[in-house]
């Protein structure tokens, strides 16, 4: 199979029908054999039922009904692990994206040889409200995860079929995938700017509650992507700095108190600045040797992705 297009949706019911005939007409312009999977993310509308006729008329549209809203990131997960063409495009629901994009993309992993393309909204159709933040954030994650995209939470991604099953999606981090997929060992990501519009039918599905969401994500990607194997090297390393700096500090007003100063040591503001570095630098290290002892015993310690095999 050429291409499975993976569709998230929540309450989407307009759009779907317009969708699935958009991408047939593209897929079959362009010679592509393709499946639709469309993942139903709890909707409270009619979008399983319009599903459901969609699928009855097309052999290749599927379907996947969650018993309640778990979000986007959920949906792509349970997606990707049923997708089986040997590129897998992700794809909002709403009409935003185009479909007409799907042979550009496919080509740039089959021909060009990437692991995964994301589309750059480079005219956006969204309110200021979100394109404002959103250029912000875009801005911090590049800068933070080296990666050179201008919109990293574009909908419209391509993917070769080894990333998808090889990348774990969970909670909100679809807005990261493209640094997931670095971090697992996929390099080569590329940018293609894509057609956006507005959306045709419905509200967004996300409120201005996705900032803050996003930025603690972020934060915890980071630190889990850099240091979640090895903790105790982030952690051990800034709490031994903090001992030993509010180590050397009291030993300091120690000697200062016998042989210089007479007056009491506590009397001194260093002296709480000592203590509460040592404090600190112990809990820090408590925090590293307890995190160290449970990434020991998480499923995914000992996971690598071998690229290739020589006689074994
Ligand atoms: N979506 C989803 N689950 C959610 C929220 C959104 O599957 O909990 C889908 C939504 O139906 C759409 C896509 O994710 O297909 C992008 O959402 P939306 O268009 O609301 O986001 P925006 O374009 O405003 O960023
Ligand atoms: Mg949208």
């Amino acid at each position: 199979m050429d291409v499975s297009i993976v569709v998230p949706l929540l309450n989407e019911e307009e759009s779907l029908p317009e969708l699935c005939a958009w991408i047939d007409r593209v897929a079959v312009a362009n010679h592509l054999s393709y499946e639709i999977i469309l993942v139903d993310d709890g909707s409270e509308d009619g979008s399983w039922n319009t599903i459901e006729k969609l699928a009855a008329s097309n052999s290749q549209i599927s379907g996947i009904k969650f018993l309640r809203n778990y979000g986007k990131s959920a949906a792509l997960n349970e997606g990707f692990k049923a997708a089986q063409g040997e590129v897998v495009i992700t794809m909002d629901a709403d009409l935003q994206d185009s479909p007409d994009e799907i042979p550009g993309l496919r080509k740039m992993i089959i021909e060009d040889g990437y692991d995964l393309v994301s589309g750059w909204k480079k005219v956006r159709h969204d309110p200021i409200g979100k394109t404002v933040p959103s250029r912000f954030f875009n801005w911090v994650t590049k800068k933070v995860s080296g990666i050179k995209l201008h919109d990293f939470n574009c909908g419209l991604k391509a993917y070769r079929q080894k990333v998808v099953k090889n990348i774990e999606v969970y909670g909100e981090m679809h807005r990261y995938i493209p640094l997931i997929a670095k971090w697992s060992g996929f390099r080569k990501i590329g940018e293609k700017a894509v057609e956006h519009r507005a959306r045709k039918y419905g509200t967004s599905k996300f409120g201005m509650e996705r900032f803050i969401k996003g930025f603690l994500d972020l934060a915890s990607i980071l630190i889990v992507g850099k240091f979640g194997q090895r903790p105790m090297h982030f952690f051990g390393a800034w709490g031994t700095l903090s001992f030993f700096f509010g180590f050397a500090t009291f030993v300091y007003l120690t000697i200062s108190k016998f042989f210089f100063d007479k007056t009491g040591m506590t009397q001194r503001p260093l002296f709480f600045f000592a203590i509460l570095a040592m404090i600190i630098g112990t809990q820090l290290f408590l925090t590293g040797f307890i995190s160290e002892l449970i990434a020991r015993n998480s499923p995914g310690r000992n996971h690598y992705l071998i690229e290739k095999k020589l006689r074994c």
